[in-house]
């Protein structure tokens, strides 16, 4: 442990623009408030084909150096390429501290790095932070579906966890920070992977993507169907937002799934949050708690979700939200 040094950050680019992603910009901001309890220095390592300009932003958001694996077949993640990059640089500088973005590509990654390191990780962390005397890591991560939360110690090193991405985390680039970047060496001996890629099959994606958007819109089981998520869209649509939905209408094929925000879906953190439809359970609300506004619309007064709303409106939807919408389309129209 004593010999272990630093803090560093597995990164991840945005594939859509090419840029460091914003989850991971939020990894570094945790990152640098623990290097800078330590006094040792932040890294970050990005892997990938094309993964330069991202390393730069890095250091420009404040990490102290970057390294880089860049080959054209780590264009897709696979284990049993990226494993070795990142066993052998952590075993080359020893960092204290290994931290990522809680995204499905470390939940698949973080794991099997522990294990090559022969330590532990502790997974979709709300909050980290070093004990008292600085020599571990306390990290803290909601268990039992968001009822409770619980702080895990970890006595082995490095201390690895990945960190629930949510925009509070965003790190405010930089622009001053000096550092260097330091090519890898990549041996990608394909004889080694496992895995193939047989298919692909594209996220369709109109207007902005849920976990980035400023402002979603979502819809429970108490829209009732296909044809009522139409003045969601619309809404989300005027706003520049994001439709997003609870569990049940994702099950019952009203949306797709990839709108599901919550415990099992994703997680969102935007400016304002319409919960249209849906009572505030303990799932729906893990996804979305850390919205800046909730806006609430339920024809049930006594709904949970109005506990956490800063908004409430009790009434149908049917009845609140075209005049809704209509007087939203007004106010933008006159701002233009
Ligand atoms: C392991 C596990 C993981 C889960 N993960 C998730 C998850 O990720 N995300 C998630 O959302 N859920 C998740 N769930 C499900 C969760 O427990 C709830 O069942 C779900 O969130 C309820 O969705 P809802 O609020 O849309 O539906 P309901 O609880 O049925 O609420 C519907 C609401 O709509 C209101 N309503 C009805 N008609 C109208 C109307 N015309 N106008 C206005 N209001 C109306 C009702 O008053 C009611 O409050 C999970 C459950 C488990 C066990």
């Amino acid at each position: 442990m004593s010999e272990c040094k630093g803090v560093l950050v597995v990164g991840e680019k945005d594939t859509v623009r090419e840029t460091l992603s914003k989850a991971t910009r939020g990894v570094v901001s945790v990152g640098r408030r623990l290097a800078d309890g330590l006094s040792e220095h932040l890294s970050a390592v990005f892997i990938g084909d094309n993964v330069k300009d991202p390393a730069e932003q890095s250091i420009r958001c404040g990490c102290d150096r970057a390294y880089l694996a860049e080959h054209g077949s780590l264009c897709e993640y696979d284990p049993d390429l990226y494993l070795p990059v990142l066993q052998k640089l952590s075993e080359d500088i020893k960092p204290r501290v290994v931290l990522a973005p809680h995204t499905a590509l470390m939940q698949d990654l973080f794991p099997r790095l522990a294990y090559r390191l022969k330590t532990c990780v502790v997974t979709d962390c709300i909050h980290v932070e070093l004990d008292d005397r600085g020599a571990a890591l306390l990290m803290t991560k909601p268990i039992y579906g968001g009822n409770a939360l619980a702080v895990y110690r970890c006595s082995s090193s490095p201390h690895m966890a990945t960190i629930r991405t949510h925009t509070g985390l965003s790190a405010a680039p930089a622009v001053d920070n000096q550092g260097e970047v330091v090519r890898l060496d990549v041996d990608t001996d394909l004889h080694f992977c496992r895995m193939k890629v047989t298919n692909r099959i594209r996220e369709e994606l109109n207007g902005v993507k849920l976990e980035e958007a400023e402002v979603v819109v979502s819809g429970g089981r108490g829209i009732g169907g296909t044809d009522g998520f139409e003045h969601l869209r619309e809404l989300a649509m005027i706003l520049n937002g994001a439709l997003g939905a609870s569990r049940p209408p994702c099950d019952l094929g009203w949306v797709s799934s990839l709108a599901q925000v919550g415990l099992t879906g994703k997680m969102v953190a935007p400016n304002v949050y319409f919960a249209v439809g849906i009572s505030g359970s303990m799932q729906h609300l893990t996804g979305m708690y850390e919205s800046r506004c909730i806006v609430a619309i339920n024809k049930d007064a006594t709904a949970n979700i109005f506990k956490f709303a800063d908004y409430g409106i009790v009434g149908d939807y049917r009845a609140v939200l075209p005049p809704f919408i209509e007087n939203m389309k007004e106010l933008l129209e006159r701002k233009v």
